[in-house]
């Protein structure tokens, strides 16, 4: 396959025994992943923000912009090796985790297959995957909606806070 490129957001909310606070989990699989092999584009700020959910803890988020020759799924099966090589809790929603890897958006465009949904469907509710997302790609359009990241962190600004997505992953 061609060379695209994806806008990979990063979030953790977990100490890890090795590289310490949720920024620093963050920081490291920038790291790892450019270390796999993919050519890293872009980082964003890592920012750190609370948590809104019963798990009681900061969170630390950041997104990349990777390029590679594989295909989302392939993609997908990378990152999910990287989490579990993480440690990553599985089974609790809004349990403690020490790094979620999401696809949010894709230069091929559109991807619906079994267990993997790009654009991420969450993308335009979550101020903290849109507010570095804007930071680095501000003129990416969603194919859905075709609105560029800025237009769609502009438009979540002006949301009233309850209409907000809680900060789950
Ligand atoms: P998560 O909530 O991040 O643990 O994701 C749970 C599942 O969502 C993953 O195992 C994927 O199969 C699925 N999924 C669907 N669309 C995406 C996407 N765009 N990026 C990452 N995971 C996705």
């Amino acid at each position: 396959m061609a060379v695209t490129r994806f806008a990979i957001a990063l979030g953790s909310n977990r100490r890890h025994g090795t590289h310490g606070s949720p920024a620093k989990v963050v920081r490291a699989a920038c790291c790892a992943l450019g270390a796999d092999g993919f050519r890293i584009e872009r980082i964003s700020t890592i920012r750190s923000t609370p948590a809104l959910g019963p798990a009681g803890r900061g969170f630390a988020n950041a997104v990349l912009l990777l390029s590679t020759s594989l295909a989302p799924p392939e993609l997908l099966k990378k990152l999910k090796a990287l989490e579990r090589g993480f440690g990553r809790r599985r089974g609790r929603r809004w349990g403690p985790r020490v790094l979620d890897l999401d696809i949010i958006l894709w230069s091929g465009g559109c991807w619906e297959g079994p267990g993997l949904v790009v654009p991420h469907p969450a993308l335009r509710g979550r101020r903290f995957v849109l507010e570095p997302l804007a930071e680095i790609a501000p003129g990416w359009r969603d194919p859905i909606t075709r609105l560029s990241v800025r237009q769609l962190f502009a438009r979540l600004q002006r949301r009233r806070p309850v209409d907000r997505a809680p900060h789950g992953i």
